[in-house]
């Protein structure tokens, strides 16, 4: 399966249908251990992203997903607009120009995404933040691809990782954002960001 700016679009729009499903038992993820908005706010933004999609593919892969970061800056409210924001543009700069994706390219574009977050939130594996569903997703997409697996099956593998990682968040203790300061009363619930995480590299997995 070739990633095509079509399949991109494909993607945005399943991202935000997920979130929209999600968004109440991502509020309660962020109630139990942030402000409750978590899932309100990436719902508006998406929304609102999707409000603005080119209808077809005329655009290139990197103009579409930097003008998907800018808007979720724009729109989404608390720590989740700039971290995806910029994730979405670290990672539509690294396709300027591109109409057709290769593995390689939806790797290095998935590692932008990842490094977006870092360079913004600070976090590391095991801080329970979004990087842990992330991260181990972007691992999994490489290794797949390193042996030759499909795009399309890469991209599942590394969806079910980012699944396996938000999980894993439960025992952790916060360490980054809003849920640190309640430190070891973070333990035993998911982390909101990990799960908004998972949700987005699922959607991607299922738009080809
Ligand atoms: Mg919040």
């Amino acid at each position: 399966m070739p990633v095509t700016t079509a399949t991109l679009l494909n993607w945005l729009r399943h991202a935000a249908a997920l979130i929209h499903e999600q968004r109440d038992r991502l509020n309660d993820l962020d109630a139990a251990i942030g402000d409750a908005d978590h899932g309100a706010n990436l719902d508006r933004g998406f929304a609102a992203v999707v409000e603005a999609l080119p209808a077809g593919p005329e655009t290139d892969a990197g103009s579409l997903l930097k003008a998907v970061g800018v808007r979720l800056i724009a729109t989404v409210g608390g720590a989740s607009g700039p971290l995806y924001g910029t994730a979405f543009r670290r990672a539509g700069m690294q396709l300027e120009g591109a109409q057709t994706l290769v593995g390689q390219d939806v790797l290095t574009a998935l590692q932008a995404f990842l490094d977006g977050i870092t360079a913004i939130g600070k976090a590391e594996r095991g801080d329970k933040t979004m990087v842990d569903a992330l991260a181990p997703a972007v691992t999994t997409l490489a290794q797949a691809l390193g042996a030759e697996v499909a795009l399309d099956e890469a991209l599942r593998r590394a969806a079910d990782a980012a699944d396996a990682g938000a999980l894993a968040t439960v025992p952790m203790v916060a360490r980054r954002g809003r849920a640190a300061y309640l430190g070891e009363r973070s333990v035993g619930h998911q982390d909101p960001g990990a799960t908004s995480a998972a949700l987005i590299i699922r959607a991607l997995a299922d738009a080809g």
